[in-house]
């Protein structure tokens, strides 16, 4: 049994999840906020999925809401919902004149929101804070709804925002999760291996999203997970793709056409350098030899280090040679 405080934390998250959603589709106040959210591609079907919401722009309807039903104000600031001004003790809303996104643990409860401006105010994204029942090193925004899929499929394609996991579920992608924004920790990792053996990267397509993608693929590599690496044109993101083409294109031609974890390596170590330059184009050889060195399928090696020769006029017997001496250096 949990403790009474604890309780309160999440029946209060609970209730203004419902309060936020109703606040969203059914008032005046919140028709901007969901005229926002049809102009960008959310459905109505997805609305409802993803129990979007709206708070409204006041410094203190949760902090009334709350307090008139005898939650305590102290709770209340702990978990994470009003902020205590540290000039007269007394309380305003964290979060005000936001679309709503509720955060779910495995058990479908509540437990933290991030919220998005509607403007261009900073934060773009506001999340709750940490919390005694919210650990964003251990939650993976959409987990809950996304386990039975994964599980039959043990796949799951990571996004990087909230909005990729939402446009994706609506173009039939029903495995996808994404982190906090924040990088991904071994608890994800932990928490993906009991259920998925292949993880599809599906981050941002700009240079952030690639070097993140290339630090969360080697993670996950070194965790022994399979993984394949979806980009888009354009640095695109998810969401944008799914909206300027079509559900059918993002899943042939973005998942389905998902690169292997070395071919995605073979493009990222490319990236900035000038091939035709001799030096470059030797410091890129070495790099994918490197990396091909560390392949233990012996066909996969062949199949790379073929490629390599192929393309820069190499001998194979000497890219394998010199893939064997990195090999047992690196032992
Ligand atoms: P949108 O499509 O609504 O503009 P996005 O998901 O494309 O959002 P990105 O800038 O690509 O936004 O950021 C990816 C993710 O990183 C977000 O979904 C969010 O979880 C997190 N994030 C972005 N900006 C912030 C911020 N200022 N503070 C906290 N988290 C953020
Ligand atoms: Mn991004
Ligand atoms: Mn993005
Ligand atoms: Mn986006």
């Amino acid at each position: 049994k949990i403790s009474d405080e604890l309780q309160a934390m999440l029946d209060a998250h609970e209730l203004l999840r419902k309060f936020y959603h109703h606040l969203l589709v059914n008032t005046k106040e919140g028709q901007h906020a969901l005229e926002y959210l049809l102009g960008r591609g959310f459905t109505h079907e997805s609305i409802e999925k993803f129990q979007i919401g709206y708070s409204l722009n006041s410094w203190d309807f949760v902090y009334k809401f709350l307090t008139k039903r005898d939650f305590s104000p102290e709770w209340m600031e702990k978990a994470g919902l009003i902020i205590k001004r540290e000039k007269d003790g007394t309380y305003f809303d964290r979060f005000r004149d936001r679309i709503m996104f509720p955060i779910f643990n495995r058990n479908g409860n509540t437990i933290a929101f991030s919220g998005r401006t509607l403007g261009a105010d900073e934060p773009k994204y506001l999340n709750s804070p940490e919390t005694a029942i919210f650990n964003k090193s251990k939650i993976l925004y959409n987990y809950n709804l996304a386990k039975p899929s994964i599980k039959k499929s043990q796949q799951a394609v990571l996004f990087e925002g909230f909005a990729d996991v939402i446009s994706a579920d609506r173009a039939g992608i029903e495995n996808g999760i994404a982190t906090m924004g924040t990088s991904l920790t071994d608890d994800h990792i932990a928490l993906l291996r009991t259920s998925a053996q292949t993880i599809t990267i599906c981050y941002d397509s700009d240079k952030a999203g690639i070097e993140a993608a290339f630090r969360a693929g080697n993670h996950l590599n070194d965790a022994g997970f399979q993984i394949k690496v979806a980009l888009m044109p354009d640095g695109m993101d998810p969401d944008e793709y799914i909206k300027k083409n079509s559900p059918e294109k993002f899943r042939g031609e973005v998942i389905g056409a998902s690169l292997t974890w070395m071919a995605f390596k073979i493009l990222y170590f490319r990236r900035g350098k000038n091939l035709q330059n001799e030096g470059d184009r030797l410091a890129y050889i070495e790099q994918i030899v490197k990396e091909i060195s560390k392949l233990t399928k012996a066909v996969e090696k062949d199949h790379y280090l073929r490629q390599i020769a192929a393309e820069f006029s190499l001998s194979l017997d000497s890219l394998k040679q010199q893939e064997q001496q990195i090999y047992f250096a690196e032992k």
